[in-house]
């Protein structure tokens, strides 16, 4: 399978609007980050999305993305779910719903944002088509085995996900021994560190580095970064294999 980074900022995305800080003035691309998102794209070619990012028409655009098969949720906050009225267009292209996977929490978050979805429209009215599928144990799509690692995320039950040796935790900022013992043994390990200090949502920087202490992937990429981490100078000063991704990269496993 290939993993595609859609983007990997924080909330506010990099450069934050009307911040004059270094990074968000550096010409460096890879210190331009979208929203968090990742694709999966499976052997067989379906892609999963991970979170449609409110700039998820931008990043399709991007990365050449011409349709979407399935979309796990992690939690249903701004930055993870305001793309979702741009899958219309793969609905249009395909004549076919899409599912939609997560917790019963986020999915109900979702069609409360996306209040329209359930509600009936005038003729020639396009809302998003898609299938509501609640998980809250693992679930097998497109002949991968997906296991739920629940977070906290502040008050915040979030999910992140793991397939094979690969996972993807993002917005966390307590992670059960539990949860832990499920991201044992990994090649990829894509984690979501917000800057260097702790925040009442998210972990820092320190955190960060001791978990992947504790879990030892052979490889670590850090998403969901702030205006705060400068791409060089972080990857200059973090171990070897402990890298800040960038929007594009792709990863075969
Ligand atoms: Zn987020
Ligand atoms: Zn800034
Ligand atoms: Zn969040």
């Amino acid at each position: 399978m290939k993993i595609t980074f859609l983007g990997t900022g924080n909330s506010t995305g990099v450069p934050v609007l009307a911040c004059d800080c270094r990074v968000c003035k550096s010409e460096n691309p890879k210190n331009k980050r979208l929203r968090a998102s990742i694709l999966i794209t499976t052997d067989n070619g379906k892609n999963i999305v991970i979170d449609t990012s409110t700039d998820f028409r931008q990043q399709c655009l991007q990365n050449k993305i011409t349709n979407v098969d399935a979309i796990f949720y992690t939690h249903a906050h701004a930055d993870h779910i305001l793309g979702l009225d741009e899958i219309r267009a793969f609905n249009f292209a395909s004549k076919k719903a899409i599912p939609i996977f997560g917790s019963k929490e986020t999915l109900e978050g979702i069609t409360k944002t996306f209040h329209y979805i359930a509600e009936p429209i005038q003729k020639g009215g396009g809302i998003p088509q898609i299938l509501l599928n609640f998980v809250e144990s693992d679930f097998e799509l497109f002949g991968l085995n997906f296991q739920l690692i629940p977070l906290k995320h502040g008050l915040m039950d979030v999910f992140g996900l793991r397939t094979g040796d690969f996972a993807y935790v993002t917005d966390f900022n307590k992670i059960s021994e539990n949860s832990k013992a499920k991201l044992k043994n990994l090649k990829l390990l894509v984690l979501g560190i917000l800057r260097e200090k702790a925040h009442a949502t998210h972990i820092g920087l320190q955190e960060g580095l001791a978990l992947v202490e504790e879990l030892k992937p052979e490889k670590t990429l850090v998403t969901h970064t702030a205006h705060a981490f400068d791409y060089d100078e972080f990857n200059n000063s973090t171990p070897k294999n402990f890298e800040m991704a960038f929007d594009g990269l792709q990863i075969e496993l």
